[in-house]
């Protein structure tokens, strides 16, 4: 563990390679050392770098017009992009408003679902509540909501005090012998309990990922969850905010996660892949109800940032969904997702240390554990998912450190969703030979 944790300190303390370009999956950096880029990044370049048609796009829309202000002017990019994302979306999500971030996204829909309910003279309701393991952003509000253990303390005293429902992560949480359908049952439960608990009417939200990318690992929850969650808001009289910033635009092989068991969601945000990158961008789609409360409601919008809806980032995203559909890209991800999960499937038969395969389309996470069989976490000290993230840069694999404290023991493999099935070899193999060095390092002892 010694020598490597070197490695990791230098990177801790900043000491990053220097990225000259990239190439589809691949980056390389000034030293001329080439990376398969298996996250992403942060399960963000869905198409993969130097792509020339977003390269077009950009130029093009740059040469007419790269802003305006949203109180001034419409613009046809952000136009046609409103349409498209609701046309994409699940039922009557009607409407668009645009951020800058994830962050900005899941804080515009904290502020959208206290609009909703101020607007019906129901001020006092203004919890959000998110769930244990869970990161929606580092803004204040969004933080607020998150159950990141790791990242609240510093602000401690700056944060709502909202409380947090339960994850819904059956290797950890489920009981012995029980059922999926009885899992997402008694999760569900939970969650209402702490949602009552906080006084429905005073609770304007809870939000969720679908899937739970950093902070857990690609945790998908039991069949049947998301379904009781959206019956429990409707029972409680609270909004749901799906948090789509990793899972939307086609991680998962659909457009959008919460379509997998018919949710709708009053709020779905977005972000990360729906420029896949190539332009700072997210956006929140707002079921109808919402708009109409809001809209003939005081005037007391939720409001934006002056760089929400400017032309040269919705184009990017047009351009970005144009590529997806015209080289059937969700097909791709559904295929490659398919021969990643039988590699990782293979990987864990193997290395007893490597458990609990899980995730969908091209979001896949594992965990690490002592014993396959008590599934007892390394030492959270130990903080093996961020040196197997090293022992795979050293190779030139790109994964992503997930499962906060105090597990820290979880990885998401996130390549971008144009990935070949020649280049998913390349990716099993690199991580093969990191796991390799895992074995006999850090689990032989
Ligand atoms: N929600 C989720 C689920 C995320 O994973 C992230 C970023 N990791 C955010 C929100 C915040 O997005 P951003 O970093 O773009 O502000």
């Amino acid at each position: 563990m010694e020598s490597r944790s070197a490695l990791l300190k230098q990177r801790v303390d900043g000491h990053y390679p220097t990225v000259t370009h990239g190439k589809g999956v691949f980056l390389f950096d000034s030293a001329g050392k080439r990376y398969l880029d298996g996250s992403s990044g942060a399960m963000t370049a869905s198409l993969g770098h130097g792509v020339e048609e977003i390269a077009d796009a950009i130029s093009d829309q740059l040469s007419r017009v790269a802003f305006t202000y949203r109180t001034q002017f419409t613009n046809q990019p952000a136009e046609d992009l409103a349409r498209r994302l609701t046309d994409l979306a699940p039922g009557d999500l009607t409407t668009a408003f645009f951020v800058n971030s994830g962050s900005e996204g899941t804080e515009f829909a904290m502020r959208a679902a206290v609009a909703h309910w101020r607007e019906q003279g129901r001020t006092e309701k203004v919890k959000i509540l998110g769930r244990h393991i869970s990161y929606h952003g580092m803004t204040l509000g969004a933080l607020s909501m998150s159950g990141h253990a790791a990242r609240r303390p510093d602000y401690g005293s700056l944060l709502h005090p909202f409380p947090v429902g339960p994850p819904a992560y059956a290797f950890r949480y489920a009981r012995p012998g029980e059922s999926e359908e009885d899992y997402a049952a008694r999760s569900v439960a939970e969650f209402e309990a702490a949602v009552v608990a906080a006084d429905p009417a005073t609770v304007a939200a809870v939000i969720v990922e679908p899937i739970v990318g950093a902070a857990g690992g690609a945790l998908v929850p039991p069949a049947g969850y998301l379904r009781r969650l959206r019956a429990m808001c409707d029972r409680l009289d609270v909004l749901l905010i799906m948090d789509e910033v990793i899972t939307g635009i086609g991680r998962t092989g659909e457009w959008f996660a919460s379509g997998e068991e018919k949710v709708i969601p009053d709020l779905l945000v977005t972000g990360k892949g729906l420029s896949a990158g190539y332009a700072p961008i997210g956006a929140v789609l707002l079921r109808d109800r919402l708009v109409q409360t809001i809209r003939h409601g005081s005037g007391i919008a939720p409001f934006g940032h002056t760089f929400s809806g400017n032309p040269l980032g919705a184009a990017t995203c047009l351009a970005v969904l144009d590529y997806l559909t015209d080289h059937e890209i969700l097909a791709n991800v559904r295929q490659r997702g398919d021969q990643l999960e039988t590699g990782l499937r293979k990987m864990a038969a193997r290395f007893p240390f490597l458990a609990d395969v899980r995730g969908r389309g091209l979001l896949w996470g594992f965990e690490f554990v002592l014993d396959p069989e008590t599934r007892a976490a390394p030492a959270a000290g130990d903080n093996v998912s961020a040196r197997f993230v090293e022992e795979c840069f050293d190779q030139g694999l790109i994964v992503y450190p997930a499962g906060i404290a105090p597990l820290n023991n979880a990885v998401v493999v996130s390549p971008p969703l144009t990935i070949a099935a020649g280049e998913v070899e390349v990716l099993l193999e690199l991580l093969e030979a990191a796991l390799e060095r895992m074995e006999s390092e850090v689990f032989s002892v």
